[in-house]
C-alpha cells in the first residue's frame, strides 16, 4: 500500500508552492489507489496558529484534496517524541548544549534555501547529560551514533528528478556536512522538525516521502535516526520547487503568493494547478 502526506507548519498560509507539494502527493498517492494523510507540523507553540491550521484545511479542501483519517497533529505527541529523546539519551548518544539560542532556534526550524545545517564546531561535546541546565539544548553525538552503525547499509531508494536512483548514507560527509545536530530544545517544547517528522513517518507507515527539493539534504539524519531506532526508511521523492520571477523559492512571508489571495481574485482550482505546472485531473 502506498502511503504518503502533507505535512505543512501552520506558521503561515499556504502559498503556490505548498499547493504543488499537496497536489503532488495528494494525486501520486491516488493513481496508486494508496492513501494522503495530512500532518500538522505544529511542535512551534510560538508561532504555530489555530487559524493557519483551519485555513490549510480550508486551502487544500477547495484545491479539491481529500486527505485519509484524522489530521495528526504533532503538538499532541510531544511525549512521544520525548520518550524517544529519552532512549537515545540511554544508547549515550545526546548531550546538553548552551550555545547560543538564536542558532538552535535556526537550526530547528525547517531550512531557509541551502542551508540545512550549521555545521557545530563540538563546543559542549565533553559534557555529561548529568551537567544538563534548564533551558540547554539536546545535541545527537553524530560520531556515536554512526559508529554503533558501522555495519549498517543506510541505504536509500529517491525517485524525486534531480536525485533519483539508490542511495547510501556517506558517513565521512555526514560528520563534515551534518555534524551534531541540535534535536531539542527544553522548556518550549520544540523538537527538531527532522527529529518528529522521523517518527511520524514511521508511526503513520509512510511509505512515500513527496517533499521539495530544500528538504533533500535531511534525508540523511533522517536515514541515520531510522537505523539508530531499527524503523523502516520510506522511498523519498524531493520535488522541485516552485519559485517567483526572481527565482527565489517562495516562502510563508510571500503573502503575495498565498492561495488565499489567488481565492479570494477568483482563481479556480484548475487555474492553480496550471499556474505550478501540474494536469488537471
Ligand atoms: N513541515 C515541513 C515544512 O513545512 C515539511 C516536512 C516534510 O515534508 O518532511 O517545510
Amino acid at each position: 500500500m502506498f502511503v504518503t502526506r502533507f505535512a505543512p507548519s501552520p506558521t503561515g498560509p499556504l502559498h503556490l508552492g505548498h499547493a504543488y507539494s499537496a497536489i503532488l502527493a495528494h494525486d501520486m498517492a491516488r493513481a496508486a489507489g494508496g492513501r494522503f494523510l495530512l500532518r500538522m507540523e505544529d511542535t512551534d507553540l510560538e508561532r504555530c496558529r489555530a487559524d493557519h491550521d483551519a485555513q490549510i484545511q480550508d486551502d487544500l479542501a477547495w484545491l479539491g484534496l481529500t486527505w485519509d483519517g484524522p489530521i495528526h497533529r504533532q503538538s499532541e505527541h510531544i511525549d512521544s517524541y520525548n520518550a524517544r529523546l529519552e532512549a537515545l539519551d540511554g544508547k549515550g548518544l545526546l548531550y546538553p548544549c548552551s550555545c547560543s539560542r538564536s542558532d538552535i532556534r535556526a537550526a530547528l526550524a525547517a531550512p531557509q534555501e541551502g542551508v540545512a545545517f550549521n555545521l557545530y564546531p563540538g563546543t559542549c561535546r565533553h559534557r555529561s547529560m548529568a551537567s544538563r541546565q534548564p533551558g540547554d539544548a539536546l545535541r545527537l553525538n553524530l560520531a556515536a551514533a554512526l559508529d554503533r552503525l558501522a555495519t549498517a547499509d543506510l541505504g536509500f531508494t529517491e525517485t524525486g528528478p534531480a536525485h533519483a536512483g539508490h542511495h547510501r548514507v556517506d558517513q565521512p560527509r555526514a560528520l563534515d556536512q551534518i555534524g551534531d545536530v541540535v534535536l531539542c530544545r527544553k522548556g518550549e517544547e520544540i523538537v527538531a522538525y527532522f527529529l518528529a517528522s522521523t517518527f511520524d513517518d514511521a508511526d503513520q507507515g509512510i511509505t512515500h516521502v513527496i517533499r521539495g527539493e530544500d528538504l533533500h539534504d535531511f534525508t540523511s539524519v533522517q536515514v541515520i535516526l531510522q537505523h539508530l531506532f531499527g524503523l523502516p526508511t520510506p522511498i523519498y521523492h524531493h520535488h522541485r520547487l516552485i519559485r517567483d520571477e526572481l527565482g527565489k523559492r517562495l516562502a510563508k512571508r510571500d503573502d503575495a503568493r498565498a492561495l488565499a489571495k489567488y481565492r479570494a481574485e477568483g482563481a479556480t482550482p484548475a487555474e492553480v494547478r496550471r499556474m505550478v505546472g501540474l494536469p488537471n485531473p
